[in-house]
């Protein structure tokens, strides 16, 4: 797949995408319109079809609303993108000069409606950006990727908006960074937008994950706006005042993806090289233990000893979190580092066992 980008490189910052979760009034999403152009905004955004967790929640104004974003970009000169999740959404969007679409992470996660959407959108020259699917599914993720791209469309997009967790987190969606970041290395040319306000799900945190999204080189940020947040007829606990965003996105540091300074380069390849050494190292280590493991399995086989001797398990891995503990390891990175080892162990033995 080929894509082009979605935004054009008009300046040195993030692309910004942001306007409230839902399109409420006319009032209130001209007023947020104004506010964000002022800004210098690249993307007004407001849904008015809305896909809530329970019935009876606010669910959106439907097509009124697109007269109202009509409004924005004739008053404004921005330009605005809605959720679609049906092929009459679509339809809709489109006849209204809807500029930018985006699917939903509700939506991303069933291939039946992203076909629907990909086969109503079929001939239309329109830029789509994609949300991740609800659960940390990156084959599905890719799937309504290459859906809409197979319908011809190749300024896509992803957003980035967290996952569902059952649990207790400090996220509405937990980031799992490494999703997108595997996304970045097998497809480049997306556009990436990370939306900070349905990962965090409170305003508090909402400039760290932003950060932290362009420390990882995304393109740019979706972030929910609204003139009067605490009153918000939806997702009110997350979106903030055009004020608030204003010092948001002042208060991020832009970094470049890389650099043309030879001393910084020259630098970097040192470092780079010590850590593809230690890399080099571990991988030798690694499999040195697998063929220890694979002798110990070995030796239960003949001596008819079940594979997981929970005990001794449990005891190497309070060892470990100790012994990381002091190289600033996190619990959590030790534990499941060493859980990733022992399972491939058990694998190992287990062939062994069946001979
Ligand atoms: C939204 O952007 O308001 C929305 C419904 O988001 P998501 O699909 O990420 O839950
Ligand atoms: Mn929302």
């Amino acid at each position: 797949m080929e894509f082009k980008k979605v935004f054009e490189s008009k300046h040195e910052r993030p692309f910004i995408i942001s306007g409230p979760c839902s399109a409420e009034t006319e009032e209130q999403v001209l007023k947020t319109a104004h506010e964000l152009a002022k800004q210098n905004i690249d993307l007004f955004r407001a849904g008015i079809w809305k896909p809530r967790t329970s019935p009876g929640s606010f669910e959106g104004v439907g097509v009124e609303g697109l007269s109202w974003l009509k409004r924005v970009k004739k008053e404004t000169g921005l330009k605005v993108t809605t959720e679609v999740a049906k092929r009459e959404h679509v339809f809709e969007a489109v006849k209204a000069g809807i500029d930018v679409l985006w699917l939903g992470a509700r939506t991303t996660v069933n291939p039946f409606a992203v076909q629907e959407i990909a086969d109503a959108i079929k001939g239309v020259d329109i830029p789509v950006l994609i949300k991740n699917p609800i659960n940390p599914d990156y084959k599905l993720w890719v799937g309504a990727i290459k859906r809409i791209y197979n319908a011809g469309i190749t300024k896509i997009g992803v957003i980035h908006r967290g996952f569902s967790y059952y649990g207790d987190t400090n996220y509405r969606n937990v980031p799992r960074w490494q999703i997108p970041i595997d996304l970045m290395r097998e497809f480049p040319d997306l556009t990436f937008i990370c939306d900070n306000s349905h990962i965090c799900g409170r305003r508090d945190t909402l400039e760290e994950v932003a950060q932290k999204a362009m420390d990882l080189n995304f393109d740019g940020l979706m972030t929910e706006v609204h003139p009067d947040p605490d009153n918000a007829w939806s997702d009110a606990a997350q979106q903030i005042t055009p004020d608030t965003f204003k010092d948001l996105v002042n208060n991020l540091v832009y970094r470049n993806p890389s650099s043309s300074d030879r001393t910084f380069n020259a630098t970097l390849g040192h470092l780079r090289q010590e850590i593809d050494e230690i890399d080099n190292e571990l991988m030798n280590l690694l499999g040195k233990r697998m063929k220890i493991a694979e002798q110990i399995g070995q030796y239960k086989k003949d001596n008819n000893i079940s594979i997981l001797q929970p005990a001794r398990w449990g005891s190497i891995l309070e060892a470990a979190v100790e012994k990381g503990a002091k190289h600033d390891l996190s619990e959590a990175f030790i534990s499941s580092f060493l859980k990733a080892i022992h399972q491939e162990s058990i694998n190992h033995q287990e062939q062994i066992m069946k001979g």
